[in-house]
């Protein structure tokens, strides 16, 4: 198989990665000769059954999950976070809590709202800091015999900010509720031993780690119940009706085993591109700074707000340029909003608007991260000289936060 490279520069792998072609060619077969269904007894089912679970042992294996049986296929790490909290809801009769963060993708976060408003449970929606750490006071005030459901993310996808969710869930149990993770951002970036911490559930998607879109999978760990959300045929050991997406299950299990290869070089040179990138854009720009928590970061994701400016004009001129960013502002019926997470974190409205997320993937090369550090000072320059609030002379953002001191 061809490999054909991208044109441009693409820093925006937290939204989505290019399919690595040893996944593709792992694929293939699938649409091919390979064409069975895992669950008849023929050999054209049985040869696919077996590759199947070749594929869940790689994801059980990159999570650092025990068992074959902990990970369940799924369409993605929207429909395992959609799972794990409705089916908590369902096993913990008598419970009528769910406690999550502040600054959860929306996969968890509309999906609780909707619970509140119309479901009658209550939503205990726990604060951030300005580097986006989580309020773990108010967290351990809001835990109760009434929760049924913890939901945290491991890693944010805007500022790739980690949470201490073994610490986390272990607080949880403490109470009998249940946990759940989403894990999206985190898997395939960090390595992980979900066995040695007391998650019941964690989700991941496979579009965030050189896999497929449309296939994720959600671990549950051997003794903790999953009421499926699709019901009908007995896939999944009955978790997840549904003859099973094969060719993605595959994608994602071959993603998983380049992860478990790549995971040193994520850490030690995709961080060090990251750390060059953050950088070389502080020392030639100024009034801008980054977010996140310093500390506990994903060694790929870098997001600096940029003060006085739109994020979404920065994007188009990367664009123009050909580079591929994003940005935390959702233009929201002609109104640009910051993200929910750059409000959360209380960042400087003036900054909020101008939050501008790289992120970086092993197939990010030095050459690009120089362009892009030669890149953007004009860019910034460009549209502060258009910005009406833009003064040189006016204080920057960091003074009003202590954190960014
Ligand atoms: N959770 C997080 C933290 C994400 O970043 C994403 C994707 O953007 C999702 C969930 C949704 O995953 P999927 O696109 O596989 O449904």
């Amino acid at each position: 198989m061809t490999d054909v490279k991208p044109q441009g520069i693409y820093l925006d792998n937290n939204a989505t990665t290019r399919v690595d072609p040893r996944v593709v060619e792992a694929m293939l077969p699938f649409f091919t000769e390979q064409f069975g269904n895992p669950s008849s007894i023929h050999s054209f089912g049985a040869d696919v059954g077996k590759t199947v679970r070749w594929a869940r042992d790689q994801v059980k294996t990159l999570l650092g999950a025990e068992h074959d049986s902990e990970i369940v296929f799924t369409s993605g790490g929207t429909e395992s976070d959609n799972a794990a909290i409705l089916s908590a809801l369902t096993t913990q009769k008598g419970r009528d809590e769910i406690i999550t963060s502040a600054v959860e993708h929306p996969a968890v976060l509309a999906l609780c709202e909707y619970l509140a408003k119309h479901e009658g449970y209550t939503l205990h929606v726990i604060p951030v800091d300005s580097l986006g750490r989580l309020d773990v006071n108010a967290y351990d005030k809001a835990l109760s015999e009434n929760t049924a459901i913890v939901s945290f993310m491991w890693a944010n996808n805007e500022t790739g900010t980690i949470f201490p969710i073994s610490r986390l869930a272990a607080m949880a149990k403490k109470v009998g509720a249940l946990f759940h993770t989403d894990a999206v951002q985190i898997v395939g970036k960090m390595p992980l031993n979900v066995a040695a911490t007391e998650i019941d559930f964690l989700s991941l998607s496979g579009h965030k780690l050189h896999g497929p879109k449309g296939i994720g999978a959600l671990y549950v760990r051997r003794g903790t119940r999953l009421r499926p959300i699709i019901r009908g045929g007995h896939q999944e050991r009955d978790r997840r009706a549904g003859t099973e997406n094969v060719t993605g299950i595959v994608g994602l299990g071959k993603a998983c085993e380049l992860a478990m290869e790549y995971m040193e070089h994520e850490n030690i040179a995709v961080k060090a591109l990251r750390d060059k990138l953050e950088q070389g854009i502080l020392a030639k720009v100024s009034h801008c700074f980054v977010t996140g928590d310093p500390a506990d970061r994903l060694p790929n994701t870098c997001n600096i707000a940029f003060e006085y400016i739109e994020g979404e004009a920065i994007l188009l001129f990367l664009n123009r340029l050909g580079i591929a960013a994003s940005s935390g502002s959702a233009c929201t019926s002609g109104s640009l909003e910051p993200s929910h997470v750059m409000r959360a974190m209380n960042v400087p409205f003036t900054a909020a608007h101008g939050a501008t997320r790289f992120s970086l993937s092993r197939e990010t090369t030095e050459a690009e991260i120089d362009a892009v550090i030669d890149a953007v000072p004009a860019i910034i320059e460009k549209l502060r000289a258009l910005s009406p609030f833009w003064d040189k002379d006016t204080p920057k953002a960091e003074a009003f936060d202590p954190a960014y001191a």
